[in-house]
């Protein structure tokens, strides 16, 4: 059994610290608000005055807070007490570089941690089916991973200290833009006259539903063919139908007209006949990533 300190008792952190209680653990919760403490006694945990109480002697400090400000904040009220021996776990969705500086801190101290930030929902936190991405030295990560399970499925080692933190932040942006893409697509499919779930069902078999990491890059733009199965300038000249047809039915295209200027840019840099997928060689190599 092992003594953990488990700051940050909302909606995730609450059924996350309950199943680490169930795994059989001492947990000594700590939250701002005295209704989250009162629910973690009732789930079996115990209540720490403060985070600088909980942390004292545990072998493992666990963070599920809102920003990184928050980390820091109890970071540096804790910082004299946290045990030396302990593993600090931060599973909050904060900044990378932010992520990066609360590694740097505690490695001044001797202090070893892993980043493990969740995706899914709070429902995943209570049946402890959380997507973890967790970034740490391998011993640390080895360390971490039984108290780990209890709380998600599957764990993700993600390739080194930092890499957790940053796995969340790219998969949030990529899913943060496909909800604004949908939700154009759906709303002028609806305003030009087709039946929603007529149209979602179509998509649900193209790139458009599916997502263009299954379906058009692998043997395209991944496998350095950049031949063309979809001309570049026939999604082009696809999405300027689209565009117009949105202007002229007062449907906002944000997304989309970012789209279009994207097209533009590759088609002004020679690459109109080249496979659609060539847009991501083109960001590629404009950050010198040229070399797969
Ligand atoms: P939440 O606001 O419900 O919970 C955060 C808790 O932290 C609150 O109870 C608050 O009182 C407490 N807190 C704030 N400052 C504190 C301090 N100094 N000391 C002690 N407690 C403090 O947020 P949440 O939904 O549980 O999210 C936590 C993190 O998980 C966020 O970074 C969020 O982006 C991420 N996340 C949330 C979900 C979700 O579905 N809710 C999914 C994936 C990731």
């Amino acid at each position: 059994m092992a003594t953990i300190a488990f700051i940050g008792l909302g909606t995730m952190g609450l059924p996350m610290a309950h199943n680490l209680v169930k795994g059989g653990h001492e947990v000594r919760g700590f939250d701002l608000e005295a209704r989250a403490l009162k629910q973690h006694e009732a789930n079996g945990g115990r209540v720490a005055a403060s985070a600088k109480d909980a942390v004292e002697n545990a072998d493992f400090v666990f963070t599920m807070l809102p920003i990184g400000k928050h980390v820091k904040a109890v970071l540096e009220d804790c910082l004299e007490t946290i045990n030396p021996n302990s593993l600090f776990i931060e599973m909050s969705t904060i900044h990378p570089l932010e992520t990066d500086e609360i590694r740097s801190t505690l490695h001044a101290k001797d202090i070893a941690m892993v980043d493990a930030p969740v995706g899914r929902t709070s429902e995943h936190a209570y049946t402890g089916t959380l997507l973890i991405m967790a970034g740490g030295e391998e011993e640390d990560l080895v360390r971490a991973r039984p108290l780990l399970e209890l709380l998600g499925d599957p764990i993700i080692d993600c390739g080194g200290p930092g890499r957790g933190s940053r796995m969340k932040i790219i998969n949030n942006y990529l899913s943060n833009m496909i909800n604004v893409a949908t939700a154009e697509a759906l709303t002028l499919a609806e305003v030009i006259g087709l039946n929603r779930d007529l149209a979602m069902d179509v998509m649900s078999g193209t790139a458009a539903g599916k997502g263009h990491m299954a379906t058009t890059y692998p043997n395209k733009v991944l496998a350095d063919d950049l031949s063309p199965a979809f001309m570049l300038e026939l999604a082009h000249k696809d999405q300027g139908l689209a565009l117009d047809l949105a202007e002229q039915m007062n449907v906002e295209t944000l997304l989309g007209q970012a789209a279009q200027a994207v097209y533009e840019e590759a088609e002004a840099d020679a690459r109109g006949k080249q496979d659609w997928t060539t847009v991501y060689a083109m960001m590629r190599e404009k950050v010198g990533l040229s070399d797969s």
